[in-house]
Parts: C-alpha cells; structure tokens; sequence
C-alpha cells in the first residue's frame, strides 16, 4: 500500500549522542512545536542562524511533504529577516548532518570582504580577522533580529 506523503511520521525519541537533541544548538530567537531558530556564536559571522527540526530525523525526505514545507518557510523566513537586518553580499544556505544527523538548516549573510568569502565559512580561511571586513553589524542586531522574525512567522 502506497503511504501518503502527508503520513505523520512517528515521533522519534531523542538520540543520546546527538548534540541537536541533547542541547538547543546556540541562542533561541523563535520555536515553535515543530522546529527552532537559533543563533549561533561565532564572532565571524554575527546573525548566522540554523534552523533545527526538533525531533531527530536524518533526512528531508524522512519528513512529510508538509513538514518539509513548514521547514523551508521558516529557513526562507530567517533568510529574509537576516537579509533585511544586515543586507548582506549574499546568504548561505547550507544542509549537511555529516557530523549531526539530524535536520537542520544553516543560514549565513555573506559578505565579499569577510574572512572566508567566497568560499564556504567552513572551508580555508582568506584573510585573518584584523583584514576580514565585513560591515559592522547594527545596533541591537539580536532584537531587531528575533522581532523582524516573529513578524514574518
Ligand atoms: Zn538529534
């Protein structure tokens, strides 16, 4: 029998070793039952944001259809608050799970001058922190974030 693609998925338990189940993955700026918006600290790159499935699932495809949409209308939601807070060159949006496989997307603003462009964030490094130029960020860049965000969601 054909499952629809729709079929609730079953509720997977959290997975002890997992660090997206174990912890909420950075600063929480929104959440709802089914996935979060997070933060992640790193002083490279202010308003780098992941959105994390809450439950442990590996893949995509192992959500429903309309899961799957939830979770694109909340990456393509924090892809425009970050973009409309610190109008980047251009974002990054990035799905991998090779070392927590569990979904979760990361959102990056971009900018030609800072310290890995045009290479992924993750790959070598072009210029050290004193020569990265990235335009600072705006005043309150935290609130202004999580605000233009509960707006769009
Ligand atoms: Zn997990």
């Amino acid at each position: 029998m054909k499952k629809s693609p729709d079929a609730a998925i079953p509720r997977l338990q959290p997975v002890p070793h997992c660090p997206l189940c174990k912890s909420r993955g950075g600063s929480l700026l929104w959440r709802d039952q089914h996935c979060r918006v997070v933060l992640v600290t790193d002083p490279d790159y202010p308003g780098f944001c992941r959105v994390i499935w809450n439950s442990h699932v590996k893949e995509m495809t192992d959500l429903s259809a309309t899961q799957r949409a939830h979770c694109m209308r909340v990456v393509f939601a924090v892809e425009q608050a970050v973009r409309a807070v610190f109008t980047p060159d251009k974002i990054n949006l990035a799905s991998f799970g090779n070392m927590a496989p569990h979904v979760h997307w990361h959102v990056i603003p971009r900018f030609a001058r800072d310290a890995h462009f045009p290479h992924p964030v993750w790959g070598r490094r072009q210029r050290s922190a004193r020569a990265a130029k990235s335009p600072p960020a705006p005043a309150h860049w935290h609130a202004l974030l999580k605000s233009t965000l509960a707006k769009l969601l």
